[in-house]
């Protein structure tokens, strides 16, 4: 049984043990499992949205090998100085169209504004689970061939432990509150509207900016303009999900400009409701941290660590890249498709 395991020299969460393989996953020139007329290759759909002839735009279903598993209990326990528990939670897949090839950003707003109903929904269901801490919704972006991976999706974890890159913003932006009595990101967004140099686009409810310490050549953050530590709730009304949507869809048709691979997260607040080791556990979240989108472009040769300590080399500053980005036109690639 595979199990996470806690690194107490980094408190880095590991998921160890063997993996199921994918039954087409040295297959990569079969058929596609998330085309239409394949769904018999994946689980049954969780969610599905559907057009007006009942045909499925999107749909939502369990991994075929999962990371994180929905049955059983966390079983946390120590075995001397070390931690360890059972790697319960949850592992989907969101195929967001049904067309083979087509990337998020070439989809319509209309589209893309489902989708992201489909990833509010996904977070406020798993975010039930009370063994849940965090529920991570992300992309790889791999370029457009015939397996599954050309076939735009995302993944969804619902983990019973909070990512440490999460929990390292969550710390950073509670003690920055705790100094000034303001949110870390809200004051990130002042300083770069009044800056402007690593401004991609905005507009009244969003802004898109290459953080100044940018880790990833081209690296371009999503920031809510109205602080917002949750990415569902501040989702919840149907006309921010149309605000993002051709937002987002710009942001990324920039970014496909400079890679047709990319990685894009959302980082939202952990589950609230969840079981807590202390009556404070980020309390304070809802005031000192604040969701965004980070879309990282896999820009080949220039993803690179120096060595493996965290040190990053990205030979393109920040106020470069977003020179770059913002010049781009994005109006000028191929139109939406459904
Ligand atoms: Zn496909
Ligand atoms: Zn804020
Ligand atoms: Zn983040």
């Amino acid at each position: 049984m595979d199990e996470l395991r806690l690194d107490p020299f980094t408190r880095r969460w590991v998921v160890t043990g063997k993996r199921p393989v994918m039954p087409d996953a040295h297959n990569e020139g079969g058929a596609c499992p998330f085309c239409p007329g394949n769904e018999r290759q994946t689980p049954p759909a969780i969610r599905e949205s559907r057009d007006a002839s009942g045909a499925w735009t999107a749909r939502v279903f369990h991994d075929r090998a999962p990371l994180f598993h929905v049955e059983g209990e966390a079983n946390r326990r120590a075995e001397g100085m070390f931690d360890r528990m059972n790697s319960i939670g949850a592992h989907e897949i969101v195929v967001e169209t049904p067309r083979h090839g087509a990337t998020l950003a070439q989809l319509r707003e209309e589209q893309i504004s489902h989708v992201l109903e489909l990833f509010r929904d996904r977070i406020i269901d798993l975010k039930q689970d009370r063994r849940l801490r965090y529920v991570s919704i992300f992309k790889n972006q791999f370029a457009p061939g015939s397996s599954y991976r050309g076939h735009a999706h995302s993944q969804v974890l619902g983990s019973p432990v909070l990512p440490q890159l999460l929990e390292v913003e969550l710390r950073w932006s509670r003690e920055h509150f705790q100094k000034h009595d303001r949110c870390i990101y809200c004051d990130a967004l002042q300083q770069e509207l009044s800056q402007e140099e690593r401004l991609v686009d905005q507009n009244s409810e969003f802004v898109a900016f290459c953080p100044f310490g940018s880790p990833w050549s081209y690296e371009l953050w999503i920031v809510p303009v109205h602080h917002a530590s949750s990415f569902e709730n501040d989702m919840g009304a149907p006309e921010r999900r149309k605000a993002l949507a051709p937002f987002l869809k710009t942001c990324l048709r920039r970014v496909e400009m400079i890679s047709p691979c990319f990685h894009l997260v959302i980082h939202t607040e952990p589950n609230l409701q969840a079981w807590k080791p202390d009556e404070n556990w980020w309390k304070s979240v809802p005031d000192d941290y604040h969701w965004h989108i980070e879309i990282q472009p896999d820009v080949e040769g220039r993803r690179s660590f120096l060595g493996t300590e965290g040190f990053h080399f990205n030979p393109i500053p920040a106020e470069q890249a977003a020179l770059i980005l913002r010049a781009l036109e994005p109006d000028d690639l191929a139109p939406s498709q459904s």
